[in-house]
């Protein structure tokens, strides 16, 4: 506008035009800018892909230099084994073995000798300490032939062992080093991809416009983030995609090469102790090391992954069950040896599931689900390595699996509880209910404990599930307790919970927890779990007594508790079994069976329930023998904690005195 009323001449197109190239000037100047800024940061980008793909690049020379110098102390340790069976044996297939075997080694070193990174003078005095060794066997083995073992034993301990011995350390020293180089750069290109995929967008932007320059190097970088999405970052093994990748060839291969592939699930023994009590900065530590001997004990070919925490997996492409369980074996071996964690020697062991590849077992999921009942099976028999068989599946994997289903089921609060009415047979009020698990399960709906408890009677997720229905009943108890009702509850308790002393001290915390009292709480418990061993399961009884809570002996009758055995028992109630209530309507015997269960009862000061009372004449029956109280679905069915208030003020009215709520005293808050 100034310019226009000094240069008033100037025409309106002049001014246009002008305008139109001052624009076309800053167009310019910010395209120019922009490109600027475009190239500049695909510029950033460039350099740190490059950086990646270097690292990767070195990763991948160092992981080609470690499976080199491991091939070559294979071969060597081979050739020592095949070296002493011929010795021993004078078997010409052990010798040709060994032949083959320094054959292998002199091969892998020369090959070491061109490739990238190695260390190229050491690898020199390898070949020369390997024909050193070479000659030496050839030695021993003339003599042998001639018979002068004495002079043979002698070059053997002076010539051979120190050979081998020189041979196995140098290449364990230049493997490590080369295991921790690729390490290193592995963990290079991690930062470098994780700066990268913060500035993926700028740097796409940048690429649209030098595409040529970066195509190469994009490509590149795709294979850096591919060798990161495979390789476990901890240990650098392959992680579980990968050995998906390797499987699904070796499984293809399997029937058109005839090859007999298996795979061996490994979870460490007492690492969570090491993690718990150490740190996880030493956990980590110990499973670098785990690794690097697991790479140590597998061929080449043979996949050794990491598939999380303390779980690795072998994948062995042939060989079958032998092989499975002689690498099983080998494996078992090698981590006996304690580590050195920091400055500790730790021990940890390991248990493995081996599976080999059949057409029922035919892809890695069916084989990782097999080798896993099998590790299951392992830990569970404290057997350190089991081959998976069908019959696995059949009987102890179900069981473990339950075992298994059942710790997720707790995880996910899967236990429900329905509660079973008791009720006063003279007048039918309400006396308590028993709390009766059930479990919600994710596709096969409601289970009764019948589906469920029995296969694991004995297993410690027994005391889980205890403590977890024990907390429920209370809560529940509580519950009722604060909308005015006083209704005791009673929850089955398994042999294990009796032989536990410290049981009774979680019973008393958990009624602390929730202000319930003792005497609200009964526990039933069965005639033969107090006959497991009398001693402890009474003095456990007598401490649960002590404390208020009450108990109660279940199932009577089905047992072979003796009247005198009855006697010590610290209890207060008897339920006579379903099994007798059910037939004293038409069974006489078991009418007078009921009976004399009822005085024994009595006499013994106890109060005597009839379980499974289906219908009134049964109900009334009992009521005649002195029975005091009864439960069964005549009265009501289990329901959940939910229904039991409705039921109760359905069938009589609605106390107009509530009971006054228990509560504990509120804090005093002094002026
Ligand atoms: P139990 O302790 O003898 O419990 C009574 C069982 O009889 C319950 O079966 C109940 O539903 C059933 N019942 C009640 N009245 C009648 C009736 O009139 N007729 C018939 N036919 N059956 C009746 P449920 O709930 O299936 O429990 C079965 C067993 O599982 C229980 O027998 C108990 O031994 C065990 N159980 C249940 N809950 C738990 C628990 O939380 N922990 C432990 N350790 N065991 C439990
Ligand atoms: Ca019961
Ligand atoms: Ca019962």
């Amino acid at each position: 506008m100034c310019q226009l009323s000094r240069h008033g001449s100037d025409s309106h197109a002049d001014y246009l035009a002008k305008g139109a190239r001052i624009g076309g000037n800053g167009q310019r100047w910010a395209a120019a800018g922009v490109l600027v800024l475009v190239v500049a940061a695909a510029l950033m980008g460039v350099l740190s892909t490059q950086r990646l793909a270097k690292a990767t690049d070195a990763a991948a020379a160092s992981t080609t230099l470690t499976d080199l110098y491991r091939d070559a102390r294979f071969y060597a340790l081979m050739a020592d084994d095949e070296y002493h069976e011929y010795v021993s044996q004078r078997d010409l297939v052990d010798q040709f073995e060994e032949t083959q075997a320094l054959s292998d080694l002199s091969d892998t070193l020369e090959k070491l000798t061109t490739t990238p990174g190695a260390d190229v003078r050491r690898v020199r005095a390898l070949q020369v300490e390997a024909d050193h060794y070479e000659s030496a066997l050839n030695q021993v083995e003339d003599l042998v032939l001639a018979g002068k073992t004495a002079e043979a034993m002698r070059v053997d301990m002076s010539r051979v062992d120190p050979s081998a011995g020189r041979l196995a350390t140098d290449l364990t020293e230049l493997e490590e080093a080369a295991s921790v180089a690729s390490r290193a750069h592995l963990a290079t290109a991690a930062s470098q991809g994780r700066w990268l995929s913060g500035g993926t967008p700028v740097v796409v932007g940048g690429t649209l416009l030098v595409a040529l320059l970066l195509f190469n190097v994009l490509r590149r970088y795709r294979r850096g983030v591919e060798l990161l999405a495979t390789t476990d970052p901890l240990t650098a093994l392959p992680n579980r995609l990968a050995l998906s990748q390797s499987a699904t060839a070796v499984l293809d291969n399997r029937l058109s090469a005839g090859t007999r592939p298996s795979l061996l699930l490994l979870d460490l023994d007492g690492f969570k102790d090491v993690n718990d009590t150490l740190g996880h900065h030493y956990g980590d530590e110990l499973l670098v090391q785990v690794a690097h001997r697991l790479r140590g004990a597998i061929k080449r070919g043979d996949v050794v992954a990491r598939l999380g925490g303390d779980e690795f997996a072998v994948l062995l492409t042939d060989g079958g069950e032998s092989v499975g369980r002689l690498v099983a074996d080998r494996i078992r071996a090698i981590l006996r040896m304690p580590f050195t964690v920091g400055q500790l020697s730790v021990d940890v062991g390991v248990s493995i599931g081996i599976a080999v590849a059949t057409t029922e077992a035919p892809d890695l999921s069916a084989l990782l689900r097999c080798a896993d009942v099998a590790m299951y099976v392992a830990k569970e028999t404290r057997d350190g390595a089991v081959l998976y068989t069908r019959e696995h599946d059949d009987r102890t994997a179900d069981k473990v699996r339950l075992v298994s289903e059942l710790r997720r089921a707790l995880d996910h609060d899967e236990l429900v509880l329905h509660f079973q009415p008791k009720v006063a047979l003279d007048d039918g009020r309400l006396l308590g209910v028993e709390a009766l698990v059930r479990w919600q399960h994710p596709t096969r709906g409601l289970l009764a404990p019948g589906q469920f408890l029995p296969p694991i009677d004995g297993n410690e997720v027994m005391d889980r599930i205890t403590t977890d229905v024990l907390t429920k009943a209370l809560r529940q108890s509580k519950t009722w307790a604060e909308l005015g009702e006083r209704i005791p509850v009673a929850v089955n308790i398994p042999t294990r919970s009796l032989l536990n002393l410290a049981f009774p001290v979680q019973v008393t915390d958990l009624l602390d927890r929730f202000g319930v009292e003792a005497d609200m709480l009964c526990l039933e418990i069965t005639e033969s779990s107090s006959m497991r061993d009398p001693e402890r399961c009474i003095s456990v009884l007598h401490t649960l007594r002590a404390s208020g809570v009450r108990i109660s002996i279940d199932d009577y009758g089905t047992g072979y508790a003796s009247m005198a055995y009855l006697k010590n028992l610290p209890v207060d109630e008897l339920k006579i079994d379903r099994s007798f209530i059910a037939r004293i309507v038409e069974d006489p015997q078991s009418a007078i069976l009921a009976r004399s269960i009822v005085e024994l009862g009595h006499n013994l000061g106890l109060t005597v329930v009839g379980e499974g009372v289906e219908d009134a004449s049964v109900g009334d029956l009992l009521r005649k023998t002195g029975c005091d109280s009864a439960q069964g679905f005549h009265y009501a069915r289990p329901m959940p904690g939910d229904d039991v208030l409705s039921w109760h003020y359905g069938r009589m009215p609605i106390p107009t005195q509530v009971i006054p709520v228990q509560r504990r005293p509120e804090p005093q808050i002094h002026a």
